[in-house]
């Protein structure tokens, strides 16, 4: 066994249905006296029902967007100082807990989050502020939310094709934890859990979205991608997507889901150990990972392609570059050629193989 760090990060996490009754104990054990429940415009009524059970001292901001921009951090921290707020709710994926992340950045209020997507920010300690269509992204324990509350029964209206490509995207932070610069045996361990418990749930879900077995499976398989994310570096694949996102505005789960069989194919003979992780959860052959994970999305009705999801073909050379700008660890070293085959592909939407 190789030598390793681990630093263990400290959360409470409550898992399973209707633990989402439990909030109002959780605030108190946090000593929160007022509390601002976030969400985005579409989940007012569940931000509303949070705030009932938390009761008088409790009010929304029914108003994170994606991506966090910074004049809507600068609107809440007024709502914070009017309110005299101390502690933070967060309800919905990536971008009200992107918003809350934001705040505590600023103040240093603790954070309760309630995650409703697979995106896998709850259990990081990774910010990100959008400012003049620049994203500055960071990274500070203070920002990680202190509780987490994740109730299946909040996932079943996830409507099907973010649940795959949601669930896609976490399966991507468990597969670059297991070929990570740091990786460590324990967080190897739940990356593989991730990926198995994610790869059997998403097609169940698909057939049935009320299926709560499988929608409590997919979300355990998240909060271990969510550790995994917040444990280790993450590598060629991440960078690509943020390009991707943050530079030509592709939406993200999709993004990472097209992206994810080429980067297993770009990185397949230069990380055995990891492909023999993912070929067991998979419970599939080793070779041609690439193909058998392309195969899997395209069964699950999901995107294949950079074109279908938005992307130019002249802004290939533009990604390829920004991508290969910066050197940064990768299992398989970045070649400018390589990448711009490996964006090409997945702009056609071809199968990979090795
Ligand atoms: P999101 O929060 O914008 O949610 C996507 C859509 O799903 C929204 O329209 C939302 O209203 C809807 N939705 C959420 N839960 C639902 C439910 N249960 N039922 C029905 N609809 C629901 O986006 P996301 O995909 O969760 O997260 C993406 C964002 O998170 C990106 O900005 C990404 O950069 C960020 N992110 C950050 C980290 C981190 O560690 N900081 C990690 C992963 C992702």
């Amino acid at each position: 066994m190789k030598n390793f760090i681990y630093e263990v990060q400290p959360s409470r996490v409550l898992f399973g249905t209707r633990m989402l009754q439990q909030i109002k104990e959780e605030c108190t054990l946090l000593n929160f006296t007022k509390v601002l429940v976030i969400s985005t415009p579409g989940h007012i009524e569940l931000a509303q029902k949070v705030t009932n059970l938390i009761g008088d001292n409790a009010f929304v901001h029914a108003k994170a967007v994606q991506h966090v921009p910074n004049n809507s951090v600068e609107k809440a921290i007024e709502v914070l100082k009017q309110l005299n707020i101390d502690g933070l709710v967060a309800i919905g994926g990536g971008s009200p807990i992107g918003l809350a992340k934001a705040l505590a950045l600023h103040t240093s209020l603790p954070i309760i989050a309630i995650p409703t997507t697979y995106a896998g920010s709850e259990m990081t300690p990774i910010w990100g502020i959008t400012e003049n269509g620049v994203k500055t992204t960071g990274n500070n324990t203070i920002v990680k939310p202190k509780t987490v509350i994740y109730d299946p029964e909040l996932t079943v209206t996830l409507p099907a094709d973010v649940t795959v490509t949601s669930g896609m995207n976490a399966i991507a932070h468990c597969i670059e934890a297991l070929y990570a610069e740091n990786a460590n045996p324990i967080i190897s361990t739940l990356a593989e859990d991730g990926i198995r418990k994610l790869v059997r749930s998403l097609p169940i879900i698909l057939d049935n979205p009320a299926d709560l077995n499988a929608r409590a499976d997919a979300q355990y398989g998240c909060w271990l991608a969510s550790t995994a994310l917040a444990s280790v570096g993450m590598a060629l694949h991440h960078k690509l997507c943020h390009t991707l996102g943050g530079t030509f505005n592709l939406p993200h789960a999709a993004t990472h889901t097209v992206i994810l069989p080429h980067v297993v194919t770009y990185n397949q003979k230069f990380a055995p150990d990891a492909m023999k992780a993912i070929a067991s959860a998979w419970n599939t052959a080793e070779e041609n990972l690439g193909g058998v994970i392309f195969d899997f999305i395209l069964s699950l009705q999901a995107p294949i392609s950079l074109k279908k999801i938005g992307m130019y073909q002249q802004d290939l050379a533009k990604a390829t570059e920004l991508t290969t700008k910066n050197p940064y660890y990768n299992p398989r070293p970045i070649k400018k050629e390589a990448i711009a085959e490996l964006l090409n592909n997945a702009y056609e939407g071809k199968r990979p193989s090795n």
